[in-house]
């Protein structure tokens, strides 16, 4: 089974959901080993849960309250208002958010709420350009992992991104040999303090001409796309 994740940020109305989908022409392919998970806005979340009732896609929001409860935060949203109406999981840790101050203890307490309300998790780690260029990246991952799952336990509900904030939205050529380290270190860390082997998927500037070459790399479940996934004729392809 491998998993394809579209991350469609801050992109897309209403409208274009609707022929999005249908430009993805899913109903001609056989998906039964693919999960195909789709992180939308907020505002997206519940109609394209209308649309997939044909498909097996799991939806997944963005982002969540660390706080569980109902409470008076204006503008958040709790995972329990997400599980209500269906979503399936929550995109959490990407560095893009982090840059509105979301550290590491705020996305384990998100991480914990999620999984309380059985929710997925894709937790996002990935080290800057000069950790990667210093190679601080090992020292890094393992910090991200063990602040960022502080007291998780149960790890069969999350899913692994590595995205190396450098690479993402870039040009920069994919560091095959890096994602395969990275990947490998993931996966120890995981079997030797949590005795789970975990699934991984790797994302940053992911696109036609390399999604199968990192689709083959051995600990590399699946591959999470940015803008690449936009386009629904390339992603189309991809899946
Ligand atoms: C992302 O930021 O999650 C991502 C995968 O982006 P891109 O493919 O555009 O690099």
């Amino acid at each position: 089974m491998k998993i394809i994740a579209s991350n469609w940020k801050m992109n897309g109305t209403h409208d274009e959901i609707h022929k999005y989908f249908k430009d993805l022409c899913l109903e001609e392919k056989n998906l039964s080993k693919t999960e195909l998970i789709f992180a939308l806005p907020f505002t997206l979340l519940y109609e394209a849960l209308k649309i997939n009732r044909n498909y097996f896609l799991k939806i997944f929001a963005q982002n969540c309250c660390y706080h569980s409860e109902d409470c008076g935060l204006t503008g958040e949203i709790s995972t329990k208002m997400l599980s209500s109406i269906g979503v399936h999981g929550t995109i959490l840790g990407h560095s893009e958010r982090k840059q509105f101050g979301e550290t590491l203890e705020v996305i384990n307490m998100k991480i914990k709420s999620s999984l309380d309300e059985k929710l997925k998790v894709i937790f996002c780690i990935g080290e800057t350009y000069d950790d990667y260029i210093e190679n601080k990246t090992e020292e890094v991952i393992k910090y991200q992992i063990e602040k960022g799952l502080k007291n998780v336990k149960n790890l069969e509900n999350i899913i692994f991104a590595y995205e190396p904030i450098w690479a993402i939205n870039s040009n920069s050529d994919v560091d095959f040999e890096n994602i395969r380290n990275i990947s490998n270190l993931v996966k120890k860390i995981c079997i030797d303090t949590k005795s789970y082997e975990p699934k991984i998927i790797y994302g940053g500037s992911v696109n036609l001409y390399n999604f199968r070459k990192i689709l083959d790399i051995k600990d590399i479940s699946g591959i999470l796309v940015g803008k690449a996934s936009l386009d629904s004729k390339k992603f189309s392809k991809m899946i």
